[in-house]
C-alpha cells in the first residue's frame, strides 16, 4: 500500500473508520424511526416541556426571499455509472450520473471508487480526480484516506459547482436505482455505505450534516419513498403534524441534513490536509486527459462528463429553488407540490423538475410558483 497516509494516521483513521463506526450509527437511526412523532420534535429541539411540542412555521412573505437560483441535476437513465475503462494508456474509473441523488450517494459511491481503483492500480500510483462536486471532493477523500496520492482537477469549485444548490436532504430522489449487471447489490450497497458515512458525520463535530425529521404530507415523494425502511423510510403517521397552525395529518420519515455551504469547504479543507491538491482545469475533449501527469483518472465531472464520453443516458434535469431568509426551524417538510430545507444560510424551498431543460439561469415564474405552492400548502393545512 501507499504510505502517504501514515503521515497522518489520525484523520485517516477517521475517514476510514468512518463506516465502521457507523454501523453503531445505524442502530440509533432506526431506533429514531420507531419513536413518536411527538418524542422526535422534542428530540430535535423543538418546544416547551409543557403543552403541544410544535415546530414554529416559517414566514414566507416576501421580504424574506432572498434569492432564486436554478441548478441542473446530471440524470443518467439506468444507473449511476461508476465503472472502469481502459483507453489507449488511460485506466478511467467513471463516476458520474447521480441526478437528484449526488449528496446522497457520495460517500457510497466514493467508495466503489476506492474499490476499483485497488483492484485495478498499484498502490504507487498517483489519481487525478477530476471535479471538485461532492462526487469529485468524497472520491478524493476517500482515495486519501486510504493513503493514495491524488490530485482533483476542476473547472468551478463551491459554489460554482451544481452540488453548492443541492437542498439537501439524504433520500435518493430523481436517480436511477439500477445495478449494473453481475452486480444486482450495487445500488443498495452505495446507498447504505453512503448513508452510514454521513450518519458518523452527523454525530462527529461540524461537517453541516445533521439528523432531521422530515414532515410529510401524503407520500412526500419519491425521494423518500426509496429509503429503506430499517434507514427510517417507512413514514411513520402522525394523526397530526407538529406544526405550528397546522391542523392537517401526515407522517415523519427520519433522514439527514447536509448542507452544501458547510460540506463542501469542509471537505475541501479534508482533501487539502490529507496532502491532497485542487488544480483549476477545463477538459474540452478525452484527448486532455493525456496531458495529465497521472495515468489513473476518476472521472467526477457530474454533467460536463459528457465533455469527455458520449453518453447519450446522461441527461440534466432542471431544478429550481427560492432561498428564503434564514429561520430557525429544525425540521424538513415534504407535501405534494414541493419541499422545504431549512439549512443555517438559508431556508430552501423547492420541488420543481424539468426535465431536458439544462438552462441554469433560474425562471422567475417558476420561482414564484414554488412559493405560492408553500403558501396554498400553510394557507390549507392551518384551515383543514
Ligand atoms: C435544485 C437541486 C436540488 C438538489 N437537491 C438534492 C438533495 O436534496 N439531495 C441530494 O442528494 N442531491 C440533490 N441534488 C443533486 C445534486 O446536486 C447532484 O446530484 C450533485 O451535485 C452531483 O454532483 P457532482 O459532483 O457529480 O456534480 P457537480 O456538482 O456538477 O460537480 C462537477 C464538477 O466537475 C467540474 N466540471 C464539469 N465539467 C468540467 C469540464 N469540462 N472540465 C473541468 N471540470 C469540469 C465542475 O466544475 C465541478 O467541479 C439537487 C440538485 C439540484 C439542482
Amino acid at each position: 500500500m501507499a504510505t502517504t497516509g501514515e503521515a497522518r494516521p489520525d484523520r485517516r483513521a477517521f475517514l476510514r473508520g468512518a463506516a465502521a463506526l457507523a454501523a453503531g450509527a445505524l442502530a440509533g437511526v432506526g431506533g429514531c424511526a420507531a419513536r413518536g412523532g411527538q418524542a422526535g420534535a422534542a428530540q430535535a429541539g423543538a418546544a416547551p416541556a409543557t403543552g403541544p411540542r410544535l415546530f414554529p412555521a416559517p414566514d414566507l412573505s416576501d421580504a424574506m426571499v432572498a434569492a432564486m437560483r436554478a441548478g441542473i441535476r446530471p440524470y443518467r437513465s439506468g444507473r449511476v455509472r461508476v465503472e472502469c475503462e481502459r483507453r489507449d494508456n488511460l485506466l478511467v474509473i467513471h463516476n458520474y450520473g447521480h441526478g437528484g441523488a449526488g449528496v446522497t450517494l457520495s460517500w457510497g459511491c466514493a467508495a466503489e471508487a476506492l474499490r476499483l481503483v485497488r483492484g485495478h492500480a498499484p498502490a504507487e500510483e498517483p489519481v487525478a480526480v477530476l471535479g471538485a462536486g461532492v462526487v469529485g471532493l468524497t472520491a478524493a477523500c476517500e482515495l486519501l484516506g486510504a493513503g493514495r496520492r491524488v490530485r482533483v482537477y476542476a473547472r468551478d469549485t463551491l459554489d460554482g459547482t451544481t452540488s453548492w444548490l443541492a437542498g439537501a436532504q439524504w433520500a435518493p430522489s430523481l436517480v436511477s436505482r439500477g445495478s449494473p449487471p453481475g452486480d444486482p447489490g450495487f445500488f443498495d450497497r452505495v446507498l447504505r455505505g453512503s448513508h452510514a458515512r454521513f450518519a458518523t458525520l452527523a454525530d462527529h463535530g461540524d461537517w453541516g450534516v445533521a439528523r432531521r425529521p422530515n414532515f410529510v404530507c401524503g407520500d412526500g415523494g419519491g425521494g423518500l419513498r426509496h429509503i429503506p425502511s430499517d434507514l427510517g423510510g417507512t413514514p411513520e403517521p402522525l394523526a397530526r403534524l407538529p406544526i405550528a397552525g397546522l391542523q392537517v395529518p401526515g407522517g415523519v420519515v427520519r433522514t439527514m441534513l447536509v448542507e452544501p455551504p458547510v460540506f463542501l469547504p469542509r471537505l475541501v479543507h479534508e482533501v487539502r490536509t490529507l496532502g491532497g491538491e485542487i488544480v483549476p482545469r477545463t477538459f474540452e475533449s478525452f484527448d486532455d486527459l493525456r496531458g495529465l501527469r497521472e495515468r489513473v483518472v476518476v472521472n467526477c465531472l457530474g454533467l460536463g462528463a459528457r465533455a469527455i464520453v458520449a453518453d447519450p443516458r446522461l441527461t440534466g434535469v432542471r431544478g429550481q429553488v427560492v432561498l428564503l431568509r434564514p429561520q430557525n426551524l429544525p425540521y424538513l417538510l415534504s407535501h405534494g407540490d414541493g419541499y422545504m430545507f431549512p439549512r443555517r444560510d438559508a431556508v430552501v424551498l423547492g420541488g420543481t423538475v424539468e426535465r431536458g431543460v439544462e438552462n441554469p439561469t433560474p425562471d422567475p415564474a417558476a420561482c414564484r410558483r414554488i412559493l405560492a405552492s408553500h403558501r396554498r400548502f400553510f394557507a390549507g393545512a392551518a384551515t383543514a
